[in-house]
């Protein structure tokens, strides 16, 4: 792999990264997919919570601010891609696009790299292939995802955990607002394309209040989508020491809950788990939503936490 800055804009640095194939082998027989694809290394949409922080830590960079601030685009992969696309279709093998990184981040406006993968994509017959993304750039693809969807398998998950548009912009700043992405999902649901909502991590304290729950599941549902998967905040260093920094600018009087639930464990369990659990549950059967119960919801995104490219 080779290295080389493409482009600096909105305070992002873009820089080339050299990779064989976009396509990646996932080891896992537990995971429900058998391959994974991330077009980029970074996310410039800055979500504080986010999991994947870390695997800046294996390019050497620190601190984990800057997974947000440096952005690796893959670049010259697209003929072993094409080829190992084929043959992973041809046995039928399920592919998760943007399991570490938003697929449609700021940078792919330009970039083009996961539309070029799913050009790829959508020149054969039965692919198997979930995209999950907060990025409204999904909706440029539309016409690409309903060929894809014509022939093969397909379907969308949108992360989105809180109505309140003031919250996220301080939690996620450069996601687009919930009435955006709640939009997303109306359009792609429209188009015909299999949409979920993302639960997805629910945070303590700040994004668990009942009543913003069901107002969310409320619209998201009027919106066409059917499907739902949640998952509580996961917490490991470097993400762990980042958010903690956050919180305690933003919310000072949660750090010590925070701290003590957290201490010497990643994930929360025991009686807050079950009730956000039943409380997911009892929304989802208020708003008529389908799809496996939150005990298993929960256990799918946590799989993927331990992901990385
Ligand atoms: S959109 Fe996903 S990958 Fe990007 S910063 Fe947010 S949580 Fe991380």
């Amino acid at each position: 792999m080779g290295q080389e800055d493409l482009r600096e804009k909105g305070g992002v640095t873009y820089r080339e990264l050299r990779a064989r194939s976009l396509l990646n082998k996932c080891d896992s027989p537990r995971m429900p997919f058998a391959w994974t694809v991330n077009p980029y290394r970074g996310c410039a949409m800055g979500c504080r919570y986010c999991y994947a922080t870390y695997t800046h830590e294996f390019m050497g960079i620190s601190p984990p601010e800057e997974f947000h601030s440096l952005v690796y685009v893959k670049v010259g992969t697209e003929e072993e891609t094409a080829r190992r696309l084929a043959a992973v279709v041809r046995r039928g093998e399920r592919i998760a696009l943007g399991t570490a990184t938003d697929p449609y981040q700021p940078g792919e406006a330009e970039s083009r790299v996961t539309r070029r993968f799913l050009e790829m994509v959508a020149k054969h017959r039965r692919a198997r292939l979930g995209i999950t993304t907060k990025g409204a750039l999904v909706l440029r693809d539309l016409d690409l995802l309903q060929r894809i969807n014509e022939r093969s398998e397909l379907s969308v998950h949108v992360s989105l955990t809180s109505p309140r548009a003031d919250l996220l912009r301080r939690l996620e700043p450069l996601a687009p607002p919930p009435e955006v992405r709640i939009e997303m999902m109306r359009r792609l649901t429209e188009a015909g394309v299999e949409t979920w909502l993302g639960l997805a991590p629910i945070l303590p304290a700040i994004t668990d209040a009942e009543a913003d729950l069901d107002l969310l599941l409320e619209e998201v549902r009027t919106a066409g989508v059917r499907h739902l998967f949640s998952n509580l905040l996961f917490l490991r260093s470097p993400t762990r020491e980042k958010y903690l920094r956050w919180l305690e600018a933003e919310f000072p009087r949660y750090l010590e809950a925070y701290r003590r639930a957290y201490e010497g464990r990643v994930y929360l369990h025991g009686p807050y788990r079950q009730r956000i659990r039943d409380l997911v549950d009892r929304l989802k059967k208020k708003h008529g939503f389908a799809g496996p119960a939150a005990e298993e919801d929960q256990a799918r995104p946590a799989r993927q936490l331990l992901l990385f490219e």
